[in-house]
């Protein structure tokens, strides 16, 4: 399998278009393969079926244009830092070799988010190990691979970030990535399902001042924030600058 440039990890479908959907297009827009690896089925839903989930899921994939799409099957709810679910995450890694690895923040509202951090920035390290073995589905002993960077994206809890992605260009994209999953999102008629944060009639007009707000920060209309333990390089200051005014 060619390398996945750009793969972000999961606890539950739609996790990845409502935090980060913007730089996953704009790094497919720039020619690069992109990735989701969801850990879960996100059985434990308040809203919507298994089948609808897995339907708009698919929507997602086909908007996003991604060149890969995984389900791990963990149970929702339970994400453990077993080996073997360690051992899950390493195989993904070392079958994607994604560059940069993208996953949720450790400081989190739903314990899953906070599980599933944990657990891909483990595999992340572990995967470069050679004694930590693990085969292909062929049943060949896989090579170790570490990514190149691993930034954390945001979801419910704010951080400051490391930095900043101007996802102006792609904005109506992610938006039609986030709607994909229609199940989950307030709906004009009552259909007699619970309310939840993300159903709130407010929730869209919540994420889209998110983005605004970090947008001002970088002096452009909509970004994404990132934070990661090893501050990013650069080999040209000038890609820094993303104000068109001081
Ligand atoms: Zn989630």
């Amino acid at each position: 399998m060619q390398p996945i440039d750009l793969l972000a990890i999961a606890a539950h479908p739609d996790d990845v278009e409502l935090a980060c959907a913007g730089t996953m297009l704009l790094a497919k827009r720039s020619g690069r393969r992109t990735g989701i690896v969801d850990l879960t089925r996100a059985e434990l839903s308040t809203r919507g079926t298994l089948e609808t989930r897995a339907r708009e899921t698919e929507d997602a994939t086909k908007i996003l244009k991604l060149d890969y799409r995984a389900n791990l099957g963990m149970p929702d709810g339970n994400i453990e830092l077993s080996r073997e679910n360690l051992l899950k995450v390493v195989r993904e890694l070392r079958t994607t070799r994604p560059t940069i690895l993208l996953i949720p923040s450790k400081h989190e509202r739903h314990p899953d988010h906070e599980a599933a951090a944990e657990l891909a920035h483990r595999a992340s390290f572990y995967a470069g190990l050679v004694n930590m073995e693990t085969k292909d589905a062929d049943g060949n002993l896989q090579e170790p691979y570490r990514p190149r960077m691993v930034l954390h994206y945001m979801q419910s809890y704010t951080f400051e970030p490391t930095v900043i992605v101007d996802i102006t260009p792609v904005f109506e994209d992610r938006l039609r990535a986030m709607q994909a999953f229609g199940s989950q999102f307030h709906q004009a008629a009552d259909t007699g399902q619970k309310e939840t944060f993300l159903s709130h009639a407010h929730f869209f007009d919540w994420l889209k001042a998110r983005a605004s707000a970090y947008g001002m920060r970088i002096g452009v209309q909509y970004a994404e924030p990132f934070w990661s333990h090893e501050p990013p390089g650069t080999q040209d200051l000038f890609s820094l600058v993303t104000k068109t005014i001081a």
